[in-house]
């Protein structure tokens, strides 16, 4: 009986989800194959709260603890996209939050390094992950602006949250031909979601993908 209940409980998840990516974010113009089908793979309900899980799959940013929040379903698969994350790649999330954009970037990639500066947020995301059996995310509480502690390069580095300038710190952790991606500009307004791309001259070529409005990076 209880079996029977939750399987048709995953059903309905698994339907909301498809719908989601139908209705949201591929009839909006994301064609990446990749980012669509980790979109119907990982669940969003399971990284909010129950009150909010219902709300789950709607085109809406949604309140997790802190004050922070998860980010819109579309805005999420918009910034996968531009990081055109491949199998082999190391990604570094900048806030973490509810720790979803991390269990689609490791959907997508080889490892995911994410920070998080709320240890609250943390211990959350670290046990939704587990229940996900999401093993290639090292999630760690710190400041994001100081960089990945044990230093090394990423072939992509998402910053989930609004700044006025790209931290030098991770400018450095950017391999060559990586992509970062950061809503760059007043955090209490509008950003830009920006692409920096590192060329092999070790230029960065900088790129505006969509209008956002992130929470803020907030430093130390
Ligand atoms: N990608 C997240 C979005 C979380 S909102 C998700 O899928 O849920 C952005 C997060 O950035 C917040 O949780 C906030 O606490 C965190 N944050 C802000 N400044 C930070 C910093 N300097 N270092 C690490 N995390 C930071």
């Amino acid at each position: 009986m209880r079996a029977a209940k939750e399987s048709k409980r995953s059903k309905r998840s698994r339907f909301l989800r498809d719908t989601m990516v139908d209705v949201q974010i591929a009839s909006r113009g994301i064609r990446s194959r990749r980012v669509l089908l980790a979109m119907r793979q990982v669940p969003r309900e399971i990284f909010l709260d129950q009150r909010f899980a219902v709300a789950a799959y709607e085109d809406t940013a949604l309140p997790i603890p802190k004050g922070q929040t998860i980010s819109q379903p579309y805005i999420v698969a918009k910034m996968l996209e531009a990081a055109a994350i491949a199998k082999s790649d190391r990604v570094l999330e900048i806030g973490a939050g509810s720790g979803y954009l991390a269990a689609l970037a490791a959907n997508l990639g080889r490892e995911v390094c994410a920070l998080e500066r709320h240890e609250a947020l943390v211990q959350r995301a670290r046990s939704r992950l587990r229940h996900l059996g999401c093993r290639n995310v090292d999630l760690r509480h710190g400041d994001g602006t100081a960089g990945w502690p044990d230093g090394g390069e990423f072939d992509v580095i998402l910053v989930s949250a609004a700044s006025a300038e790209v931290p030098a710190a991770l400018k450095t952790q950017l391999a060559p031909s990586g992509r970062l991606l950061i809503p760059l500009g007043n955090p209490d307004g509008v950003q830009p979601l920006t692409k920096l791309t590192r060329a092999p001259d070790g230029r960065f070529v900088e790129e505006e993908i969509e209008e956002v409005r992130f929470v803020p990076l907030v430093s130390g």
